[in-house]
């Protein structure tokens, strides 16, 4: 009796929400099983690699499958267990399973017909044999250099190519990126180590020997060992460049040869994004403090009864030292830890100071990162065995890595609202969704933060979190003193100079004249948020955005900080002709420039998304202001997090009054945390450093806590607004936004929308209103706000809300909109 037909239900990357299944041909049947890939044809023309679900034997009565047509993986690369963690994400983001595995896997492990591949650059081939196919393949790609799969798809007219493609990416030929922005090729550079098989020191002795006579090679290693700091360190893998090598007097590309062919040295190549792989300093245990000792005996003693801790300590306080101590015992019960931090917190000191404990047991997932490494960590972390990663410093994404034994995530600087993906689905926020999947996985959380948000707060002093507080820095650094310079009444004086309170001016000089550095906070770039013609007083406007273009002198251009679109500066004024248009309000990029007027003789740093497009030059700009050779830092929120400089006495915010004037209900909060934030960089090591803050408004109540560092009265204040305008956490928010390029349409859509809702909601609905950018890239934006109070059923309310949009989509003239709904929107 022939065996019955089995099937697979898919997870294909689409937004579309449901399972698709597929027939499998009998010759496959042994390697298909849940979480592994397959690659099936949907439509006519494209091809995707799908996950399978789940395997069974029913065949659907409504329509008739397609066969899957290859399978990718001998393993399954998704372990099981991470389904119920995306099917939680689905469901409370009110996304697709597709989504979710879109965002989960690197690109290299989803291809997808727009994604692009090319060969990789520096890939040494020549001990890799390939089959006659994938030379094709592979020779098709070198032609065109970088290439679209369903592009190659076409010119090779053969459904397995994607099969190859795959094949190629496994033995590293070709690389892939999801999109053009990524198309910065990565620099993977030659790297040695010991043979593994070398590392006892009987071996190494025999080599010794052997290479008696061979004393070019046998210096070659000498030098090697030494910079590998293997001497005093033997158990250590000593990753050595090969630049490295080649800069020592032993170097000899011959014996380098030599070392190789003899199996003594590894060659492994090393993308540079891992940055610093070099010997590290002696890493001297540090001890606790009395503070700290109390805060992690308090963290452990609240983790025995909830999954949650709350560790809310000052600037300072050495709470990185705590993780690192759990870490540790995560280690020693042989569990692994998930370290999250936002996108720019995580630089080469953080990096350097996780590896100086843990060394080798430390992977990085890093958005910035080529994403081959990305799909190394989530291989290595696959393998599950003694080689594989037992921390991750990662990203919000990361928590999708295929964790196996995972004992504790910790999420730093949990406050950040980077942890929330805006855009595109699944709009999840990593510091909610890393307590769902710690919970998951019996695992513990802990969120880390000077300036916790009110939600964490609020959920710590309401005993659902545990709290942990340290309220002073380690080794008792006082916290800096914070004055303020009221800019009305300098103005009034007419004693402002251009963008500076005299307070500032002397205050700058001082600092620099008792050889300490200063740093300048501004939240805006560029060099003007916008210009106005003297005489009509019409503002240039994006022609694509609701939104006044932005001026950069560098380059002379005005730029639209939603969309990109620039334009150079007209001389003369659009509406009325007259030539004559002034900057009104500053960004970093005016700072900096009038900083060369006051201090002509001072070296002054700019940090912000312009000035640090590459990694390189971020990492610049950090080494002139660490050296010391620059005086000044003048910065966007990119210098408040993961910088921990030491001579810095003087911190500057130039204008506190436009965060606190931001039309959001998380305004106050935000600009505490951002002020509070900026502050903690004054005087770490030294001594005690001075803030001073420029405002309209000295009375305004959140500038004083911020003066007093005093977060409680921010909590208290924010939670009481909260509770009197019903915001969250006493209720939970849905946005829909609808868009579309027509305006009449998506407002009758929106109009309508909210009509169908109000049915189900009453006045749970607000809107439709017109956001604060009511155009954002040629489409025409309506926003549909829900307020749903905690006791309702969430998921019966979501069920509703995706019903009403379904609905409303199936209308013919409402099928092209746009409709998006962000549980949690920030
Ligand atoms: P936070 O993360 O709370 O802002 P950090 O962990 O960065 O604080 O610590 C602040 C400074 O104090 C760092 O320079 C750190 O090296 C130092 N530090 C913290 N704890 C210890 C310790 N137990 N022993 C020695 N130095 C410490
Ligand atoms: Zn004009
Ligand atoms: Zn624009």
């Amino acid at each position: 009796m022939p065996a019955s037909q089995k099937y697979a239900n898919l997870i294909l990357p689409l937004p579309l929400n449901k399972l698709f299944t597929y027939s499998i041909p009998a010759e496959l049947e042994e390697m298909i099983l849940p979480g592994s890939r397959v690659i099936v044809q949907f439509g006519k023309k494209k091809f995707y690699s799908a996950i399978v679900r789940e395997i069974h034997e029913v065949k659907p009565i409504d329509y008739a499958t397609k066969e899957i047509i290859t399978a990718v993986d001998d393993l399954p690369i998704v372990p099981s267990h991470l389904f119920n963690f995306w099917e939680w994400i689905s469901s409370y983001y009110m996304c697709s399973l597709g989504e979710v595995y879109k965002a989960a896997l690197p690109a290299g492990l989803r291809l997808e017909s727009e994604t692009r591949i090319f060969e990789n650059p520096q890939f040494d081939k020549s001990d890799i044999s390939l089959s006659a196919r994938e030379e094709l393949i592979l020779q098709i790609v070198k032609d065109k250099r970088i290439t679209s799969i369903n592009e190659l798809m076409n010119l090779s007219k053969d459904k397995s190519t994607l099969h190859t493609i795959h094949n190629l990416i496994k033995k590293k030929y070709i690389l892939a990126e999801e999109t053009i922005r990524e198309t910065f090729k990565p620099k993977i550079e030659k790297y040695y180590t010991l043979h593994s098989e070398l590392n006892s020191e009987g071996k190494l002795q025999e080599i010794f020997t052997d290479l008696k006579k061979a004393n070019k090679q046998l210096d070659l290693l000498m030098r090697y060992l030494q910079l590998a700091g293997k001497i005093s360190f033997p158990d250590k893998k000593g990753l050595i460049s090969l630049k490295k090598l080649q800069s020592s007097r032993e170097f000899s590309a011959h014996a380098l040869k030599s070392l190789v062919s003899k199996n003594i040295l590894q060659q492994e190549e090393v993308v540079t994004g891992r940055l610093d792989l070099s010997p590290q300093e002696i890493n001297i245990p540090k001890g606790l403090n009395e503070k700290q000792k109390i805060a992690l005996k308090e963290i452990e003693s609240e983790f025995l009864d909830k999954n949650t801790v709350l560790l809310h300590g000052v600037t300072g306080s050495g709470k990185t030292e705590l993780y690192i101590q759990l870490i540790r015992e995560q280690l020693k019960n042989d569990r692994q830890v998930l370290y999250l931090l936002p996108e720019i917190a995580i630089t080469a000191q953080i990096i350097n100071r996780l590896r100086q404990v843990f060394g080798e047991k430390v992977g990085i997932y890093h958005s910035k990162f080529p994403d081959s490494e990305r799909v190394e960590v989530w291989n290595n972390l696959l393998k599950d065995d003694n080689s594989s990663y037992k921390v991750i410093l990662g990203v919000r994404s990361a928590i999708f890595l295929p964790f196996q034994k995972l004992g504790l995530v910790i999420v730093d600087e949990e406050h950040e609202n980077t942890f929330k993906q805006n855009d595109p689905a699944p709009r999840y926020h990593a510091r909610d969704t890393a307590i769902v999947l710690a919970e998951l996985m019996k695992a513990k959380c802990l969120l880390g933060t000077a300036t916790p948000s009110i939600e964490s707060y609020h959920n710590a002093i309401t005993n659902k979190y545990g709290l942990v507080e340290i309220g002073e820095r380690f080794g008792n650094l006082e916290m800096p003193e914070i004055n303020l310079a009221n800019m009305r009444e300098a103005r009034k004086k007419r004693q402002m100079k251009s963008i500076f309170t005299p307070q500032l001016l002397s205050q700058i000089q001082s600092t620099v004249e008792q050889g300490e550095q200063v740093i300048l906070f501004q939240n805006r770039r560029g060099f003007a948020p916008y210009l106005e013609c003297d005489t009509c007083g019409w503002i240039p406007y994006c022609k694509n955005c609701d939104v006044s273009l932005t001026y950069h002198k560098k380059g002379n251009q005005l730029t639209c900080h939603y969309c990109g679109f620039s334009t150079q500066v007209f001389s003369i004024c659009k509406a009325c002709e007259n030539p004559g248009l002034s900057t009104k309000g500053f960004g970093t990029e005016k700072i900096e420039d009038e900083l060369k007027i006051f201090f002509p003789k001072l070296h002054a740093v700019r940090m912000d998304l312009d000035s640090t497009r590459s990694r390189k030059s971020y990492e610049k700009i950090i080494d002139e202001f660490e050296s010391g050779r620059a005086n000044i830092l003048v910065g966007t929120q990119m210098i408040s997090k993961g910088l921990d400089f030491e001579n810095v006495g003087l911190v500057g915010i130039l204008n506190a009054d436009n965060m606190l004037n931001f039309p959001d209900f998380r305004a106050h909060e935000r600009s505490f945390q951002l002020m509070a934030q900026v502050s903690g960089r004054a005087g770490r090591k030294h001594r005690k450093g001075q803030v001073l803050i420029q405002t309209s408004n000295p009375d305004h109540p959140v500038v004083k806590m911020v003066r007093l560092n005093d977060y409680k009265s921010l909590y208290h204040l924010q939670i009481t607004e909260r509770k009197k305008f019903n915001y969250p956490p006493f209720c939970r928010l849905i946005e829909i936004t609808l868009k579309h390029k027509n305006q009449a349409l998506v407002e009758t859509a929106a109009a309508e929308l909210a009509r169908s809702l109000i049915a189900v909601f009453n006045t749970r609905v607000l809107g439709p209103e017109s956001p604060a950018i009511p155009k954002l890239l040629n489409l025409f934006q309506k926003r549909i706000l829900l307020k749903l109070e905690k006791s309702l059923n969430i998921k019966k309310s979501k069920e509703l809300t995706h019903n009403a949009i379904q609905n409303l989509l199936s209308k013919p003239g409402f099928r092209t909109v746009q409709v998006i709904p962000d549980v949690d929107p920030f």
